[in-house]
């Protein structure tokens, strides 16, 4: 069956909006006029999620719905959408209202104008903590610095991508994903379409800033090389230091009667380049650790349940 909009939404542990966002969608995509599908991932929640999912879907065919065998992300779950989506366009959205289901209709108007890519734009947050806000300016900005694809700034998940640019996604399994970024990559027709970042419906974040760190982990060793070359850069300049001062310790000994010492100095200065060895291998191991996820070719999701797909 041929649908013309796909809109993928993610959910952990979202019983308190799962009701009240599928109200507000269907409101929405019922308005169109368009053939359209709703997909909703279960990403291994854990409270009644996925219940509450199958009383709406046996209600409506137009309801499909993935439920994965645990957790495995929102990166991921929004992959396992888009894999599964089957319309001409695909729209990702939150489940929390954060990304107001309203602005589907411009970026489909977007998407109509002949752009294959229509990201959502924040150009205000309600709601969210500074500290989420400021780490967020922070990451979106420091990333840009040290990649060489564009990321937009202050562009999250929500967005319509075409037929063409998901068939392309789908052809790139990488693990650790970062979705956001590999659709910069694939590059296309993109534009965006500008939104007030809504404050959570209900609920709380199921971004704790350990899950934060990673993403942001993923997007950079996705994106850059250049906190490998970081090692280069600070062994170089260490090498040139000590260097110099070889020197200057043999004109010491030759010319003068300076006595050299310092064993508190040696101390400081041993245990702030071990620290700093142990860094940089830290950083390598980040890389090896992806790649290591790579080779072992496991596959991105499992889907436990599948509901109204034909
Ligand atoms: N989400 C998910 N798996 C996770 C974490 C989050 O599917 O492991 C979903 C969540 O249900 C929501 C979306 O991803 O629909 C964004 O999460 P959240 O609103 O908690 O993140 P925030 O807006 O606070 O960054
Ligand atoms: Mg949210």
């Amino acid at each position: 069956m041929s649908v013309t909009l796909s809109v993928v939404v993610p959910l952990y542990n979202e019983e308190e909006v799962i009701g009240e966002s599928y109200r507000r969608l269907k409101a929405v995509l019922d308005g169109l006029g368009e053939t359209y599908e709703l997909i909703f991932v279960n990403d291994g929640s854990r409270d009644s999620t996925w219940a509450l999912a199958l009383a709406l879907a046996e209600a409506d065919p137009n309801l499909r719905l993935l439920s994965f065998s645990r957790n495995f992300g929102h990166q991921t779950a929004i992959t396992a959408g888009m894999d599964a989506a089957a319309g001409d366009a695909v729209v990702v959205i939150d489940a929390d209202l954060q990304d107001p289901p309203e602005v589907i209709p411009q970026m489909l108007a977007k998407w109509r104008e002949g752009y294959q890519v229509v990201y959502g734009l924040r150009t205000k947050r309600v709601g969210e903590s500074v500290f989420k806000r400021l780490t967020a300016k922070v990451f979106y900005r420091t990333l840009n610095a040290l990649t060489e694809v564009h990321l937009p700034v202050d562009a999250g998940d929500f967005r319509l991508l075409d037929r063409a640019v998901c068939d392309t996604l789908k052809r790139m399994p990488e693990r650790n994903r970062y979705v956001r970024g590999l659709v910069s990559w694939v590059g296309f027709r993109q534009t965006s379409v500008e939104f007030v970042r809504a404050e959570r419906f209900a609920g709380v974040t199921k971004y704790p800033l350990s899950k934060m760190l990673r993403l942001a982990g993923d997007a950079l060793t996705s994106f850059s090389y250049k906190p490998l070359k970081l090692s280069i850069l600070i062994g170089s300049l260490v090498s040139a230091a000590s260097f110099i001062y070889g020197i200057v310790i043999i004109f010491q000994r030759l010319f003068t009667s300076v006595m050299v010492s310092g064993w508190a100095t040696l101390a400081c200065l041993t245990l702030f380049f071990n620290g700093l060895i142990l860094i940089m291998m830290g950083i390598i191991g980040q890389y090896v650790g992806r790649i290591y996820d790579e080779t072992k070719g496991r596959p991105l999701y499992i889907v436990a349940e599948k509901i109204n797909f034909d």
